[in-house]
């Protein structure tokens, strides 16, 4: 859990929950998480690996504790970076609005947050818990990939969510063409994954033997 912010020592802060399943985290989230600092001006990027997501009941995830320590990994350079284990703690599936209310609450004054996230998990909000009180309390950073139709995204916004579309801004990463599946499968196909995450990430990938068998 994050309490006291490296470096931090007073006055209003904006802070970037950057959310995500991170199985494994690469290239794509660093740049993305960097690119977004920038934009929106945010004080730190928080990553949170998410514990069990509510949406993933049938699909096979990497522990939690394999999900957090590549992160870590792979933020140790960035002094704006940091990771939480705030959902990763909780035994139960996780929501958002339970990370954005604590991360809300963690300092005084209470922080703008900015939740950053693919497009296609933001385009399914409306079904999230307590959605409402969601757009309330946080601005959207919805990332996408090269190619991504933007005309389909606001079609679905304006479709499911159209109170949404004063909160969400979207950031278009070339470097997401990199994608935590296309690692995963790659590691299956025993094909190297070198350059498209850090290198302690791929090493520790190599270490626990993840990915080996398809998932
Ligand atoms: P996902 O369905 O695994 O990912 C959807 C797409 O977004 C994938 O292409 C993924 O690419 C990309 N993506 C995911 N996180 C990203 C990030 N931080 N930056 C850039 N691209 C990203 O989505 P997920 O990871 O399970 O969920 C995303 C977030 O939404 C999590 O924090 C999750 O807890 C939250 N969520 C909350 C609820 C709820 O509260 N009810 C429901 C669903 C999701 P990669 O595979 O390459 O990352």
């Amino acid at each position: 859990m994050v309490s006291h912010l490296p470096g931090h020592r007073n006055g209003s802060l904006n802070i970037g929950l950057m959310g995500g399943t991170f199985d494994p985290i690469h290239m794509g989230h660093l740049v993305t998480a960097e690119e977004a600092r920038q934009q929106f001006d945010l004080n730190y990027v928080i990553f949170v690996p998410a514990g069990i997501p509510p949406h993933k009941n049938n699909v096979t995830i990497s522990l939690p504790e394999h999900r957090y320590l590549m992160t870590t990994l792979a933020v140790m350079s960035n002094p704006a970076f940091v990771v939480s284990r705030f959902e990763i703690a909780q035994n139960e599936h996780t929501y958002t609005i339970d990370t954005v209310r604590h991360f809300a609450k963690s300092q005084n004054p209470e922080p703008n947050i900015y939740f950053i996230t693919g497009a296609d998990a933001i385009l399914e909000i409306f079904t999230w818990k307590d959605y409402e009180e969601l757009l309330r309390l946080s601005t959207f950073i919805a990332v996408t990939r090269p190619g991504y139709s933007l005309e389909l995204f606001y079609e679905t916004l304006e479709r499911n969510c159209p109170q949404m579309k004063q909160k969400v801004h979207l950031l278009e990463i070339p470097a997401l063409a990199v994608s935590s599946t296309f690692i995963r499968e790659r590691v299956t196909l025993g094909k190297t994954i070198k350059y498209l995450t850090p290198e302690p990430v791929e090493q520790y990938i190599k270490k626990m033997e993840l990915y080996r068998v398809k998932g």
